[in-house]
């Protein structure tokens, strides 16, 4: 699945090295190499120090076929990518008139005026082209550099990640594809289930999750949360939804109600689409959780009339699910409770409460009744995970 290219990713930046921030670039463009089928060596991480970033510079043109930096192209004058490259490539920086323009007008179209430091980045080193950076004032850099060894690509991206991810997707996935020569992309589908374990998950999908087939399928577990990673190569995205479709299938029929998305899908965006779509309404009273999954809810944007933490028994959680809905007027009013956190209760297994589910128009209201439970750092995630499950099956 992989050409020869050896690349190597440079994170340049002092809130990098100290430690202050994670350095999330390395890892989303690593993950977009790889689908590339470009292999990637090594990751620098470097501060923003002159013959440091240098001294990175030089090493990686010995070592790598491909080079990509992110950060340190802003206008500050901690920001020395342009300038470290020029160095370690033994070129001088050439101003570009039509980018000097381009900064001009990003300036005056927001009602701002630029300011000197900025016009640095219109500079370039000698022989570079320039990646477009739609949305931001740092362009990119791309330069070809040749050592004794061999001919080195260096791509430059600004560490911004909407921005670096952007520039990716719209010049460097071409270029790097032009680079390579491969002419196939990697593609992953990912499906999310819920409501069971991740063995359990496994045992109804008969042989899907062995090496060597086509798609691969991949089985992680997050939170409860269960994914399917399928991934496979063809000539478009399309071409490799169709290869993937049969398998799609499979995990359907053997899964059915257990799948509540793809890829990005939450439970409770997917809950969220579900009301909006079918126009209905949702109200939810909670003894312990502390309003918690109606929080979920409303920054997913479903149609929540209403929200409220209470004090209930037991034995009153289905009268308050036939409450909440008729005193909201919501389609679907959800009770949840009482939830006990004594540790040793957990620890028993004895902490068990209800959700009950009461819908205009039935008398019927219908309950599920839950552990408290699972590893303390999650217990309070599988609970909401649980009462949006419900939701979403409802
Ligand atoms: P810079 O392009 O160096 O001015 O970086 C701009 C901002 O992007 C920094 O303040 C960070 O918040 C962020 N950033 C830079 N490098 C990375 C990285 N490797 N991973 C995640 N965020 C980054
Ligand atoms: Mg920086």
């Amino acid at each position: 699945m992989s050409s020869s290219i050896i690349a190597e990713i440079i994170a340049i930046g002092d809130e990098l090295t100290s430690g202050f921030r994670l350095d999330t670039n390395s890892q989303w463009l690593a993950q977009q190499l790889g689908d590339l089928g470009v292999v990637v060596l090594h990751h620098s991480t470097v501060g923003d120090d002159m013959d440091a970033n240098v001294d990175v510079f030089r090493h990686a043109f010995t070592r790598a076929d491909l080079i990509i930096t992110t950060g340190g192209l802003g206008p500050t004058a901690d920001d020395l990518t342009r300038q470290a490259l020029a160095k370690a490539a033994g070129v001088e920086l050439e101003l570009h008139d039509d980018q000097l323009e381009h900064l001009k007008a990003f300036f005056t179209r927001r009602g701002r005026t630029m300011t000197p430091s900025n016009e640095i980045q219109a500079h370039f080193p000698a022989g570079a082209k320039v990646v477009p950076n739609p949305e931001g004032t740092a362009p990119g850099i791309e330069l070809g550099y040749r050592s004794k060894e061999r001919a080195t690509f260096v791509f430059c991206l600004p560490g911004v990640p909407a921005e670096m991810k952007q520039m990716f997707a719209q010049t460097l996935q071409k270029r790097i594809k032009d680079i390579t020569g491969e002419t196939q992309i990697i593609h992953h589908h990912v499906v999310r289930c819920f409501g069971s374990g991740e063995s359990h998950i496994e045992s109804l999908l008969p042989d899907l999750v062995k090496r060597g087939r086509d798609p691969q399928v991949g089985i992680t577990a997050s939170r409860g949360t269960i994914s399917l990673r399928l991934t496979t190569k063809a000539d478009s995205i399309a071409e490799c939804l169709k290869i993937m479709a049969p398998t799609l299938k499979t995990i359907d029929g053997c899964l059915g109600d257990l799948v509540f998305g793809f890829n990005d899908d939450t439970l409770e965006s997917v809950v969220a689409a579900r009301y909006v779509e079918a126009r209905k309404t949702i109200s939810i009273t909670d003894a312990g959780m502390l309003g918690a999954p109606g929080v979920l809810l409303k920054q997913s944007a479903a149609p929540l009339v209403a929200a409220e933490i209470a004090d209930f028994e037991k034995d009153g959680v289905t009268t308050r699910a036939v409450e909440i809905l008729e005193r909201s007027g919501s389609d679907v009013g959800v009770a949840i409770g009482p939830i006990e956190r004594d540790e040793a209760i957990v620890a028993a297994g004895e902490s068990k409460y209800v959700v009950a589910v009461a819908t205009k128009g039935s008398d019927d209201v219908k309950t599920h009744e839950f552990m408290f439970s699972g590893h303390s750092a999650i217990r309070e995630t599988l609970a909401n995970k649980r009462v949006l499950n419900v939701l979403r099956l409802a």
